[in-house]
């Protein structure tokens, strides 16, 4: 019988990987605590709504990538595709403005879209997400920027790009859709057909496109950077001056729309040769105006996602840093020793020593070349002779030295060394 495998664009988490991924985590929220983020922890599963709502419907993820069913018959749900949404509906459910007017939140958890799975491409993948709610000032753009760009380097990747650009408001975004709609008027043809589908929702779609034709025409297509208000364009300005204080270098980029309808003002990403056709590790965006579209209050915000398998397929962290040995193997050859070693080996990890023993039944040399493959740094020799001479071996397996010690007391003796050490 064949055995079952995991579903297609689902991915295991090995035990060799999972050192650095508790790593990534855990530098992730030293450096979010730094800049006053608070984590929030939030369901995998929401009302279908408030994707629909929040995303776009006429986006890649709401239209054909969203894992949603139908639950017992009433009522459709969806596997979270992205994290703003929930942070942003849980902050609305708890009222959280009212006991602050400013909240910096942050979540670390799977994402679930159903897109072809390719090389830094999954269907289940994790990110890393921040929001900050309730302030305006492109101060706390740069400030976003800042704490994204901290972290990626204290992970370790190295040739990043930060890609900035302006989406506009609510003020100068109609102005512009109008210009992108004459151009595109005529060109309806050459487009693909998801775009010209989406034209009459949101034309700003066909910027997020990857098919060749779609690209090539949207080349010459005017561009939202053109068409800022004077408010948007004071924004973005002195985004990039306070970039600037922080010597952050960045590109703009006019035609970087993001696959998300939610977005205003300022978004980012922060791509890398390193990744190829997936270049992006991480990005985000101001959403000014999305609380209020699922029936808050008008309060502001922007935050950013990154995705971790990314992040670790390109850092230069190795597997073999976080692999933490055995402090002490034991082998033990007969009955008794066995006993013995099963106490023995058990008591020390009740007071924070990490000890394993050999197997019984297996040989001595064969229970050692055990602790030669764990990389353990010591090895207790228990043997029926020594035990009844009340003795042991005890080896540094670094040193390659050997010394004979008294069974009494052995706790007290093995702890001194290995914490010593
Ligand atoms: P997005 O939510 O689309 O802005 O994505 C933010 C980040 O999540 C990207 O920069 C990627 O690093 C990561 N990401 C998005 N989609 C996937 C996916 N299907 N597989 C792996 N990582 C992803």
């Amino acid at each position: 019988m064949e055995i079952i495998t995991a579903v297609r664009g689902f991915k295991d988490i090995l035990p060799k990987e999972t050192g650095k991924w508790q790593y990534i985590e855990k530098l992730a929220r030293e450096i979010l605590a730094d800049f006053g983020f608070r984590e929030i922890r939030i369901p995998i599963l929401e009302k279908t709504e408030l994707f629909k709502r929040s995303i776009g419907e006429s986006t890649d993820i709401v239209e054909k990538e969203m894992y949603t069913f139908l639950d017992r018959g009433d009522e459709y749900l969806t596997l979270r595709p992205e994290a703003t949404a929930s942070v942003i509906r849980a902050y609305l459910e708890h009222a959280m403005y009212s006991q602050d007017p400013v909240a910096r939140l942050f979540t670390i958890g799977p994402m679930f879209r159903r897109e072809r799975p390719q090389k830094g491409r999954y269907r289940q993948f994790h990110q890393i997400n921040a929001e900050v709610l309730g302030l305006d000032d492109p101060r706390t753009d740069a400030e976003v920027i800042l704490v994204l760009l901290q972290f990626l380097m204290r992970a370790e990747i190295s040739d990043l790009r930060l890609q900035i650009n302006s989406l506009g408001c609510k003020e100068c975004r109609p102005s512009f859709r109008k210009a992108l709609s004459d151009f595109l008027r005529g060109k309806e043809g050459q487009l693909c057909k998801d775009c010209q589908r989406r034209l009459g929702a949101n034309p700003l779609r066909v910027f997020d496109c990857k098919t060749v034709d779609c690209i090539k025409i949207i080349n010459d297509a005017p561009q939202i950077i053109d068409f800022l208000c004077p408010d948007c364009m004071d924004h973005f300005t002195k985004v990039k001056e306070a970039l600037s204080m922080f010597e952050i270098g960045f590109e703009v980029n006019p035609k970087m729309v993001r696959g998300l309808d939610y977005y205003a003002k300022t978004t980012f990403e922060v791509v890398t040769e390193h990744l190829g056709a997936q270049n992006a590790v991480a990005g985000g965006g101001r959403y000014d105006g999305l609380l209020k579209d699922l029936g808050g209050p008008d309060i502001p915000g922007i935050g950013f996602a990154i995705g971790i398998e990314r992040l670790i397929s390109i850092s230069s962290l190795t597997d073999e840093k976080f692999f933490a040995p055995p402090q002490l193997f034991i082998a033990a050859i007969g009955d008794r020793a066995q006993k013995l070693a099963f106490y023995v080996c058990n008591r020390l990890r009740t007071i924070g020593i990490q000890a394993e023993m050999g197997y019984g039944g297996k040989s001595l040399k064969s229970q050692m070349k055990r602790a030669d493959k764990l990389f353990s740094r010591y090895a207790l020799i228990l043997g029926e002779r020594e035990i009844s001479e009340n003795k042991a071996e005890f080896r540094d397996m670094r040193q390659g030295t050997q010394e004979t010690i008294v069974l009494d007391h052995l706790e007290e003796t093995i702890t001194r060394i290995v914490k010593g050490s």
